[in-house]
């Protein structure tokens, strides 16, 4: 298990636990499993609610993939902390289709766990990455042109295309 998904998982906890308000510490696992990788639809990730376990599944995946997974899971762990599942039932994907109290549990965790990880992501490289700084302030100067070429009625200018040439015959014609 690599470094930089093991610190990404340690950064992004605390972060989840407080937007999704879960009172128990979740006990992450991680499962290197190189046959189920070879399955273009092997498994990602379960929760087990009876031990507070989300079990994620490493091998051959981008980290940032890993961590929606995790995202997604602690939404399962924050709705069985809120006593959601009822009867120690084993949240692995795929269950989804038969019964509509899960199935609705698994929408949250599916929406859920795509904003909350979206939400840190674009913190995290606010906060700390100057590329993505840059890339924020490059749109913000976009918009901003646009709005004072708006303003005094000018039209954003193209690329010069080689017609451009013609214009110039056209006006030379006129003198
Ligand atoms: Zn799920």
């Amino acid at each position: 298990m690599n470094d930089v998904l093991k610190d990404l998982s340690s950064e992004f906890y605390p972060y989840a636990q407080q937007r999704l308000g879960f009172n128990k510490p979740a006990n992450i696992e991680y499962l290197d499993d190189p046959q189920n990788a070879q399955d273009p639809l092997g498994k990602t990730a379960y929760y087990d609610p009876t031990s507070f376990t989300v079990s994620l599944y490493t091998s051959g995946r981008h980290p940032k993939d890993i961590l929606r997974s995790l995202s997604h899971e602690l939404v399962h762990h924050a709705q069985n902390c809120r006593g959601e599942f009822e009867g120690g039932l084993v949240a692995s994907e795929g269950y989804a289709q038969e019964d509509d109290h899960l199935r609705s549990m698994e929408k949250e965790a599916y929406e859920q766990g795509n904003l909350v990880f979206r939400d840190w992501e674009d913190k995290r490289k606010s906060n700390k990455d100057e590329g993505a700084i840059m890339e924020h302030f490059d749109i913000r100067r976009v918009k901003l042109n646009k709005q004072l070429m708006d303003k005094f009625g000018y039209k954003v200018p193209e690329e010069p295309k080689p017609e451009d040439s013609e214009t110039t015959k056209t006006k030379e014609k006129k003198k």
